[in-house]
């Protein structure tokens, strides 16, 4: 264990090593496909008659696993585990707890290329954007470990004369996590391992198309010799078993990160209290985005084309964090969007499989058909610069695609599409270009390329996200250094990452005695 929390490096696939290592991993992971994965509950592997294929979304023949799914009866087994486990786990010393997950992030470290190897065949990621979500699944292990020890350490009360007074943070009970399938590994580990860290026991109901990832991230939980019911793995449809979690008596939290519209829907359920619940249950939410990236009349036009390129089209624009809306400021504006279409052109899509291509596929047959329905409404809405259609067959391939001169509340400049393509539309002046940033319901990452101080300052104080950045693009958050998360519809502005994270997962208690 290291001192200090530091950032897990980024692999260099330049460099012929690691691409063999890689490329071994990638052998190993093929070797595996089409496995059957079971339901984990007080450490008991439970299969069901029901079953969901995972599908590797850059070759939809290819079964990358099988996984059993829960029902009401399974779920309520898994809740009622987790109540009786959180009896003795809450009274793990809370350095006892963070050892165990700071074993688990050596034991992820140890087998890193493995793990980027299947969120490479589960997720369709490239390697880089593999292999940054494990580092940052590895970070998150290791930085709430940290948090929690220091939120273990005394608390500077103010002090009087004859009384001896605490306060101590102490959990809250059974969380459900509902992670995304966008960031398989590192946003399923950082929400559960917050959760138990933090003295609670967890349901975690992986995303529905990429349970594989978070069977075997149950694999190094176990190895790390975290006790069984402390997280129970329950795989399951929304509609047969989310609503059950999050409505059941006995959940004490829910930690969500998805669409706005479940968002809502979980935050609606979970305010009503039900017959013998003693709570108010607490909801931890990280949701849409619809993020901009500002271009002012003077800043370095080349860092921000390729800024776009970036933030729009990593890992096919499925990131909450994305770049779908470029405002430009007019005297640049043909300049800028010429450059990023001429960059898109360049791009290329395909099996992720080798390093062939920039991007992947989407992650399923619904995001593909939503995203070309988005497409054909931009083609209308504004002008096609760039895509405007399906890649290659045999996967869930759409081209990186450029829309430009659209009205700043055109739908494509309003509405979350979660895939591979960007507006432009263009300011009359700074001023202009910032009210268009705000005029979304949503708040959660934005960029500013400028060189004039006033404007950044004032974007500093009127920009309204959650994670804003000056002259970088605005995907790629790193843990500890940019805490994450969003304002207005893009969240509960939970900032994972962050060194206030741990207290959502906790409740502080005062004990003062009288000497
Ligand atoms: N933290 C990621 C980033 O900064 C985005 C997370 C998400 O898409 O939910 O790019």
């Amino acid at each position: 264990m290291q001192l200090e929390f530091k950032n897990e490096p980024f692999t260099n696939f330049r460099l012929p090593e690691n691409k063999e290592a890689f490329q071994k991993a990638l052998d190993k992971v093929e070797s595996e496909m089409g496995r059957e994965y079971d339901l984990i509950i007080g450490g008991e592997r439970i299969k069901t008659d029901k079953k969901s294929k995972s599908i590797n979304p850059s070759n939809t023949t290819q079964i990358v696993g099988v996984v059993s799914q829960a029902d009401q009866a399974l779920a309520e087994k898994a809740i009622q585990v987790a109540y009786e486990t959180f009896d003795s786990w809450r009274k793990v010393e809370p350095q006892a707890r963070s050892r165990y997950l700071f074993k688990a992030a050596a034991i992820l470290r140890r087998r890193k290329h493995e793990f980027s190897a299947w969120l490479v065949k589960e997720a369709g990621k490239s390697w880089p954007e593999a292999d940054a979500d494990t580092a940052e699944a590895i970070d998150f292990m290791e930085y709430y470990a940290h948090q929690m020890d220091k939120l273990a350490q005394r608390h500077p009360l103010t002090r009087i004369p004859g009384e001896d007074n605490e306060l101590y943070y102490i959990p809250l009970g059974v969380g459900i996590v509902i992670p995304p399938w966008n960031f398989p590994l590192a946003i399923m580990v950082g929400m559960t391992t917050a959760a138990l860290v933090s003295g609670n026991t967890v349901v975690m109901k992986p995303a529905s198309t990429t349970p594989v990832i978070a069977a075997k991230f149950m694999e190094i939980l176990e190895d790390a010799g975290v006790p069984a019911g402390v997280v129970n793995f329950v795989p399951g449809s929304g509609g047969e078993i989310g609503d059950y979690l999050v409505e059941h008596p006995l959940t004490r939290f829910i930690s969500f990160t998805g669409s706005r519209d479940v968002g809502l829907r979980i935050n609606e359920l979970a305010a009503k209290p039900r017959k013998g619940q003693k709570w108010i249950k607490r909801l931890v939410a990280e949701m849409g985005g619809k993020d901009s990236i500002i271009v002012d009349n003077d800043c370095d036009l080349e860092a921000a084309s390729q800024a776009i390129v970036a933030s729009a089209f990593g890992f096919s624009g499925q990131k909450c964090s994305a770049c779908s809306r470029a405002i430009v400021h007019q005297d640049v504006y043909d300049q800028v969007l010429n450059r990023v279409t001429e960059l898109t052109k360049a791009l290329t899509v395909g099996d992720v499989v080798n390093t062939e291509f920039y991007t992947g596929p989407v992650v399923d047959d619904k995001a593909y058909n939503k995203i070309l329905e988005y497409i054909e409404i931009g083609k209308q809405e504004g002008k096609l610069m760039a895509g405007g259609e399906k890649g290659p067959e045999g996967g869930y391939f759409i081209k990186p695609t450029v829309i430009a001169d659209l009205a700043p509340d055109a739908r494509l400049m309003q509405e979350e599409i979660f895939g591979p393509v960007v507006g432009f539309t263009k300011a009359r002046d700074f001023d202009h270009a910032l009210e268009i940033g705000n005029n979304t319901e949503y708040g959660l990452t934005g960029s500013v390329y400028s060189r004039n101080r006033a404007h950044l300052e004032k974007a500093r104080s009127e920009f309204h996200v959650g994670n804003l950045y000056f002259n970088r693009k605005c995907t790629g958050a790193l843990v500890g250094v940019h805490p994450f998360g969003g304002f207005n519809m893009s969240g509960t502005d939970s900032k994972a990452g962050g060194p206030d994270y741990l207290l959502l997962f906790t409740q502080a208690k005062s004990v003062s005695e009288l000497l």
